[in-house]
């Protein structure tokens, strides 16, 4: 819908290309008429970012490495001098070593694990307080999480055990932000084929075995995620925190294989 989100601003984290789920956000909150700013993880996505970044009259806010608190607190100072305030942030930020996106959890380092949380858990935190200091009126955060969090899928491995945690997190937080009408939600997204998720090992299967058995029969885009994102952010969600939303074709409610999907 035009115009829901006129007159809001907000903070965009995670954006890598077109391919990207921030982008799919991006691009219906802007369409709802939202005015956005965006950060970059170093100067190879930057060249990706800028020209998007265009696209939509979005703000640039600077270089951010969430395992870097100077480059979050760098750009938190950039909004709070060009806006003041914000009234959403949009997390979409998740890593992990490739190497271990594959074969056996049980393998998984020490420095993986801390790293994976640090980027894929942490963050979000770390920015909910930073983002909090610039919503005096209230506002939302939004988070990106995936099934893997709930259910074992293979090769998700230490990234599943990052997105109960980043999903514990939005419990927390949600709790901890209510009363200053902050709301605290994630969307968890079916499998979209993007640059983090080509790290993941058998994605095409994933994808394939999502589209036979998914009651709505096909995977998600990042349009589809992107709309509901602007909602989860709109005012038409003010009554709602703490929630994990699945935006998957239905995936989350499958107990088995459909019989009648064809082998993979
Ligand atoms: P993507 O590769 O387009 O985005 C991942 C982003 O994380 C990139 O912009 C990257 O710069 C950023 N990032 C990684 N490490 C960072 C760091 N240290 N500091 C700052 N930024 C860092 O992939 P995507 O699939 O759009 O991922 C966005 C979010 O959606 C992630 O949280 C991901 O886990 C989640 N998600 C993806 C899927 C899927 O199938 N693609 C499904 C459910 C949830």
């Amino acid at each position: 819908t035009p115009g829901f989100l006129t007159g809001k601003r907000g903070l965009i984290m995670g954006l890598a290309n077109n391919r990207s789920i921030a982008w799919g956000i991006a691009k219906a909150l802007h369409e709802s008429g939202a005015e956005l700013a965006f950060t970059f993880q170093g100067e190879s996505l930057e060249k990706r970012v800028r020209p998007l970044a265009q696209e939509l009259g979005a703000l640039v806010a600077g270089h951010c490495d969430v395992t870097d608190p100077a480059s979050l607190d760098a750009v938190f100072d950039v909004l709070a001098k060009t806006w003041g305030t914000i009234d959403f942030v949009v997390h979409c930020v998740a890593f992990s070593d490739k190497d271990q996106l594959t074969g056996r959890y049980v393998e998984t380092t020490a420095e993986n694990f801390s790293n994976t949380l640090l980027i894929s858990c942490y963050s979000f935190t770390a920015v909910a307080q930073r983002a909090e200091k610039l919503m005096p009126n209230g506002g939302s955060m939004l988070t990106l999480t995936y099934y893997g969090a709930e259910k074992w899928m293979p090769h998700y491995n230490v990234m599943g055990i990052a997105k109960a945690a980043l999903e514990a997190s939005v419990l927390y937080l949600a709790a901890d932000l209510g009363e200053k009408n902050i709301r605290v939600n994630a969307i968890s997204a079916g499998p979209i084929k993007t640059l983090a998720a080509s790290g993941i090992g058998d994605f095409r299967y994933i994808l394939k075995w999502n589209e036979y058995n998914a009651p709505l029969r096909r995977t998600v885009t990042i349009e589809e995620v992107g709309e509901s994102a602007a909602f989860l952010v709109s005012p038409m969600a003010r009554g709602i925190t703490g929630e994990i939303l699945h935006v998957d074709a239905g995936y989350h409610v499958v107990g088995m294989k459909n019989p009648a999907a064809p082998d993979i």
